[in-house]
């Protein structure tokens, strides 16, 4: 379990937050919680190992329950969901230090977990191909036919495939996914859970309520921000609610 955040850092994650590409926004909560580990380092974190502490970081900050809406690929109908940090934490994931292996046929495949740096590289490419290929080509350390070099390029769909499942086996946070069916026609689908981007949104909405929040009582009473911030949840809902009456 990481530690909670307090609301003052929660206030300056999301400020870092804006300066950043979405898919580096998560990056801010994790610097907010490890403020004494250099970004560098914290981009060489795999995936999973980055999920992991996020889903733990909005437990700890926003309670275990989740909710969620998606629309259904077929039909377009609007789905609520309600899950919990529980159902999204993967088992503990092997130790994946040294790089993983995978044989396929004659090939031999030599591999590191996409990172954090992975992540926003392949996410600054626009079509999902090349992204895709971006990453395997960051995380594939060798690979050889019999005892031949290869290049991504040169190896079989197979092989690379391979390698792909070898990579979600072993950061199983790295890419959580759910079963859905939608109740109007009964599809059924497999989608992948981002954390990150979730708890941006809710950081988001959740700052932008406390922010109108200081301001309608800073106005009302001249308090200064800090103040505000500062008082509990609950006092500040009875100044609110004397201020709305
Ligand atoms: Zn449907």
């Amino acid at each position: 379990m990481v530690r909670a955040l307090s609301d003052s850092e929660l206030f300056e994650a999301w400020e870092r937050g804006f300066e950043l590409e979405s898919a580096q926004r998560p990056l801010a909560f994790l610097q907010a919680v490890y403020p004494d580990t250099e970004e560098e380092e914290l981009l060489q974190w795999s995936i999973g190992r980055c999920n992991a502490d996020l889903v733990s970081l909005r437990q700890g900050r926003f309670g275990s329950q989740m909710e969620g809406v998606v629309s259904c690929p077929k039909c377009g109908q609007t789905l609520e969901l309600t899950f919990s940090t529980a159902e999204i934490c993967a088992e503990q994931q092997e130790n994946t230090d040294h790089g993983l292996t995978v044989s396929k046929g004659d090939y031999r495949l030599w591999f590191r977990l996409p990172t954090a740096q992975d992540l926003a590289d392949a996410a600054r490419l626009r079509d999902h191909a090349s992204a895709r290929t971006r990453m395997l080509e960051a995380c594939l350390m060798e690979a050889k036919r019999n005892d031949e070099k290869c290049s991504l390029e040169e190896l079989p769909e197979t092989a690379v495939t391979a390698m792909v499942k070898k990579m979600e086996e072993a950061d199983t946070q790295g890419s959580v996914l759910r079963e859905l069916s939608c109740p109007e026609c009964d599809h059924q689908w497999q989608t992948t859970f981002d954390i990150g981007a979730f708890l941006w949104t809710e950081t988001d909405a959740w700052a932008r309520r406390m922010l109108r929040d200081v301001h309608t009582l800073a106005s009302a009473y001249g308090w200064q921000e800090e103040k505000i911030l500062k008082m509990t949840p609950r006092r500040r809902q009875f100044y609110l609610d004397m201020v709305n009456e």
